[in-house]
């Protein structure tokens, strides 16, 4: 299978290629040149199926043409060996928990795929030369990307994070783990990062001395399979709810649309899913183009659900080409809802109260969205894409009581933490590169 550029929609690339540069050429986003519709049956009995085969099911439509069938097994295999369970918190809204993997994010599904398959190329190249991933991060994707890749050989990792604007927690995750994986810390906010890391792949000297990838969402390896538990989430409905859930809503807690786009793909696919809501904090590009038609990227500002303070989000120009750039047709299947810190945490704070069910402040976006949006006869199932316990400090202030650290925690928290400091201009992060 070929992939194309969003930017020219023209001359397409192998897989390996895309995996391996990251980033098109001109600057475009990578998109797959078909999507393959499942066949029916697939859907008839996929109550039945684990999350593995379900997983490797959807892997082979998109990858199926470029990696042999044992090795694409052997990769869904070893970076799905944690459960994705849907839990139900109220009638009619449901918890697609995806936090039960090593760094307790729904990142850890693409990082580790994504990286599993780039030692797969490697390998199979028989190439020489170290591959550097560069990633940026507002928090989630770095710990994700770091732990994915660690003790891979043959890649070096570089997280760029925005100083002072993670968690400590999340820093914890990408910043004491050594070997292989270094951390910039930049005096700037995730804008910042993610302009010096798009500034060095469009550099054509530094690739001809390095070889540059990256593994932010706009990676088509870290991008497409998440498009996997959107399957899942079906399948457990249909199992645990025989009765069925004619009219399903998905809403996502949405920072650069990765996730969300690639439940754009899994509709594509096929799967029965009646629309989507996209939940969003303060930073509002998204909603504001729903409303206005007109996409004005914007500086993010900083909320209390940090991995959304997106100001420009990369996958909307995957959206855009998917949906032939058309405005109505983008709006007749995604809607989108924006809230404060306030509302967010007033949100978390009353589902835990009534129910029982503790979110985080970025699922508390989504599973707002869906009590005020939900319509009579729809059943909406939001992602929960990080374990509360990330958001320590924000999540104990809003329930005014104190949270245990999950054992995969405490070991971060409880390692030394090793950072270089890095200013927003480029050429200080490109001489950095270069002297390593
Ligand atoms: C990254 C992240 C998001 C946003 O996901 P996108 O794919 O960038 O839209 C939401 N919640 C958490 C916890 C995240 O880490």
């Amino acid at each position: 299978m070929k992939y194309y550029s969003t930017h020219n929609g023209q001359e397409g690339v192998a897989l390996q290629d895309a995996v391996i540069k990251g980033l098109a050429a001109d600057k475009g986003l990578f998109m797959p040149e078909r999507i393959e519709q499942l066949p029916s049956d697939f859907f008839e009995h996929i109550e039945e199926l684990s999350f593995f085969e379900i997983a490797y099911r959807v892997a082979q439509a998109f990858f199926g043409d470029d990696v042999e069938a044992s090795a694409l097994e052997g990769i869904v295999r070893e970076s799905f060996d944690f459960d994705l369970p849907l839990v139900k918190v109220q009638d009619n809204i449901y918890s697609l928990e995806l936090f039960h993997g090593p760094t307790l994010a729904f990142k850890d599904v693409g990082a580790r795929f994504m990286s599993r398959l780039l030692a797969y190329f490697i390998g199979r190249e028989g190439m020489q030369q170290e591959v550097n991933v560069l990633v940026a991060t507002s928090g989630d994707t770095g710990s994700a990307v770091a732990n994915g890749f660690l003790g891979v050989e043959g890649i070096r990792v570089y997280v760029l994070y925005p100083k002072g604007l993670v968690s400590p927690i999340q820093e914890s995750q990408f910043t004491t783990l050594g070997q292989n994986i270094t951390a910039l810390e930049v005096s700037g906010n995730f804008d910042d990062c993610q302009a010096l890391v798009k500034e060095a792949f469009a550099d054509v000297e530094l690739n001809k001395r390095m070889k540059l990838t990256s593994a932010n969402s706009i990676n088509v390896a870290r991008f497409l399979p998440q498009a996997f538990y959107y399957f899942y989430a079906y399948a457990q409905l249909k199992k645990q709810y025989p009765q069925g859930c004619k009219e399903l809503v998905f809403c996502v807690p949405s920072g650069n649309f990765g996730n969300l786009t690639a439940g754009l793909f899994a509709k594509r696919m096929g799967l029965a899913v009646k629309r989507f809501i996209a939940a969003n904090n303060r930073n509002d590009v998204f909603f504001e183009f729903l409303r206005t038609g007109v996409y004005r990227p914007r500086p993010s500002i900083p909320t209390i659900a940090n991995a959304m303070d997106v100001g420009d989000p990369s996958n909307f120009a995957r959206m855009w080409d998917l949906y032939g750039r058309s405005y109505e047709n983008i709006r007749s299947e995604i809607s989108a809802t924006r809230y404060t810190d306030e509302e967010i945490a007033a949100s978390l704070a009353e589902c835990f109260r009534r129910t029982g069910y503790l979110l985080d402040p970025h699922g508390a976006c989504a599973y707002r969205a869906l009590t005020e949006e939900l319509q009579r006869g729809e059943c909406g199932v939001f992602l929960e894409t990080a374990h509360p316990a990330k958001f320590k400090e924000s999540v104990e202030a809003i329930i005014d009581s104190s949270l245990e650290l999950p054992e995969k925690l405490k070991a971060f928290v409880a390692g030394s933490k090793q950072t270089y400091p890095m200013s927003r201009n480029f050429t200080d992060f490109r001489n950095f590169l270069l002297s390593q």
